[in-house]
């Protein structure tokens, strides 16, 4: 899936244009439950700023990055998330990124395995 870098699909999710349902909710960041999930908990934390990826944080806008991973915390103690999760972006193209609006995977609900492909072998 490739996406125009504005508005997003994640722009039009936050400003109701396509409904979802938030799990978490600020005034900086939504997650929302990824459509196609990998593990048993799978939530996308989504700034509401379209920042693309890390590549465009500076001085400016880096506090951002920080309320993504405190969403995170507050999302874990929300959904009673006890033996851990994974936080992962994917930036650019050698990541596969798919949606060019920032957004973090977070997930949960049983070992995520191996951290990359090459763990795999
Ligand atoms: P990536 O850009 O590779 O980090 O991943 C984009 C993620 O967005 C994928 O895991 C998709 O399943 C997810 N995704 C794409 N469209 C939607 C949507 N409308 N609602 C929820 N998740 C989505």
């Amino acid at each position: 899936m490739s996406d125009t870098p504005e508005p997003s699909i994640f722009t039009r999710i936050i400003n109701g244009e396509i409904p979802s349902e938030f799990v978490y909710q600020d005034d900086v960041v939504v997650a929302i439950r990824d459509i196609n999930p990998q593990a048993p908990f799978h939530v996308l934390i989504i700034p509401r700023e379209p920042i693309i990826n890390a590549y465009d944080f500076t001085e400016d806008n880096a506090h951002i990055g920080g309320r993504m991973m405190l969403a995170a915390a507050k999302i874990a103690e929300q959904e009673n998330i006890k033996n851990g999760f994974r936080l992962l972006i994917n930036n650019g193209k050698d990541a596969n990124q798919e949606v060019f609006h920032i957004h973090m995977h977070m997930l949960a609900g049983e070992n995520i395995g191996p951290m990359t492909i090459k763990d795999k072998g």
